[in-house]
């Protein structure tokens, strides 16, 4: 099942430009809210499949929303790939993968344009994201799966200076600036991929691809991840978890780039589709 948020309004995708009205279909047992469905996630599945698919309505690109829109928590995970963490640096995390936030303002859709900050360090993260579809506190990895709604493509903008200014490197804050967390286009359930824990992912600046890689190599694959992380904390549904980046960022590399206005940035995922962000530089505070 594909879920979009068109407009606000919870949408099963037939097409990529064709849905149903979960609302308008399920006589407003469902929705319209895309955040109201997760919270009862479970019959929503149920229903959704076998739900009336008399009346369509046309899907626009330029109407999708995150397809989670309120998340009571926005986790990410860093240095979750062994290439990624080499090139940042750092020594690959053996029992738990280092878990900052992304602050719910810098929460966008998946076609935006974003102002870059002042500093001309802000960096690209392609990302993996999970939905969740129920309350989950100290799930097993082997029932972790069935905690999650759906997946999902998102960028973890980062600013590096903002990330490591201070006495000590605080992430939250750099990765957190208005629109630094698109996500979308829409949601996929993880049945919906021959094999959920091994797709490809990716993004190109101005069509040449920076980054490269297949969640395959992600050190805490998803299971893993949402079975540690619900032994410290509660996840609730339609929480999102940003997976972490595999290598081909800006600052790991000779010499380092990063974003510049007028670029455009694609990102994708296999099987689930991109993300289009185009930068501007930063008005002047008023
Ligand atoms: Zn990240």
């Amino acid at each position: 099942m594909r879920l979009a948020n068109v407009a606000g309004r919870a949408t099963l995708l037939l097409s990529e430009t064709e849905g149903v009205d979960v609302a308008e279909a399920s006589d407003g047992a469902f929705g319209p809210d895309p955040a109201a469905v997760y919270r009862d996630w479970e019959a929503f599945r149920k229903w959704a499949d076998t739900a009336p698919r008399r009346r369509t309505v046309p899907v626009s690109r330029a109407d999708l929303d995150s397809p989670s829109p309120e998340p009571r928590q926005i986790l990410a995970i860093g240095l979750n790939y062994a290439e990624h963490a080499a090139e940042s640096g750092f020594a690959a995390p053996e029992t738990l993968p280092p878990t900052f936030t992304k602050f719910a303002s810098a929460l966008s859709g998946p076609d935006t344009t974003v102002a870059l900050p002042d500093g001309g360090t802000t960096d690209w993260e392609v990302e993996l994201v999970v939905v969740m579809g129920r309350t989950t506190h100290r799930v097993a990895e082997a029932d972790a799966w069935s905690a999650v709604a759906g997946l999902t493509v998102g960028q973890d903008l980062s600013e590096r200076i903002t990330q490591s200014a201070g006495p000590a490197p605080q992430f939250g804050l750099g990765k957190s600036f208005t629109g630094f967390a698109p996500v979308g286009p829409w949601l996929v359930t993880p049945d919906e991929f021959p094999d959920p824990d091994d797709l490809a992912l990716g993004c190109r600046i101005d069509g040449t691809i920076v980054q490269d890689g297949r969640t395959r190599d992600l050190i805490f694959p998803v299971p893993a991840l949402i079975a540690r992380l619900s032994r410290v904390l509660t996840l609730y549904p339609g929480d999102l978890v940003f997976t972490g980046t595999p290598s081909g960022v800006g600052i790991g590399r000779t010499p380092q780039r990063f974003l510049a206005p007028g670029e455009r940035l694609v990102s994708w995922v296999e099987g689930i589709g991109e993300l289009h962000q185009t930068f501007v530089a930063e008005q002047p505070e008023v």
